[in-house]
């Protein structure tokens, strides 16, 4: 039996709609992400200062006392191979969608060190005193964590 070219359509675009369908998550926003992944980027060149990789990261940050530091944050939907530590082709890169409540917070473990301000998708560093700490940055949306990063090294030097 042949099948009819009409058929044939119609099951292709079932079959179109089952991929589609799988990739949503339940709610069905567009605007849902998972974040997986967060690169710290200088602003302007997208030169990676770091990434994080699941556990760990590739990289710090280094100020000089005084100093500040611009920075684009970048983000992955899909996790790293685990044992493939190289910095992810920029093409993977995406930034936080401006609709759903999507919101990052960077929180500065000794804020005598130094200080982070910024909203979704930027960040400023001002190095406030010589030593070493961490920066923790935490993916909201609508108020609630979706992702939490490893806690990211932080060197401010004479
Ligand atoms: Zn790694």
């Amino acid at each position: 039996m042949r099948r009819s070219p009409l058929r044939t359509t119609f099951a292709l675009a079932a079959a179109a709609l089952a991929v589609v369908a799988c990739d949503r998550s339940p709610s069905g926003l567009d605007s849902e992400v998972e974040i997986a992944e967060i690169i710290i980027a200088e602003r302007g060149t997208r030169n990676a200062v770091a990434y994080s990789h699941h556990d760990h990261w590739h990289g710090v940050l280094r100020l000089e006392l005084g100093d500040a530091a611009e920075y684009t944050i970048y983000f992955l939907d899909e996790p790293m191979g685990v044992a493939d530590h190289s910095l992810p082709d920029s093409s993977l890169w995406i930034e936080l969608p401006s609709q759903g409540g999507y919101a990052l917070q960077g929180v500065v473990e000794d804020g005598a060190v130094a200080t982070w301000t910024g909203g979704a998708g930027d960040g400023r560093l001002s190095a406030l005193s010589e030593g070493g700490t961490h920066v923790s940055f935490v993916v909201l949306k609508g108020g609630t964590t979706i992702y939490q990063a490893p806690p990211l090294g932080l060197a401010v030097t004479p």
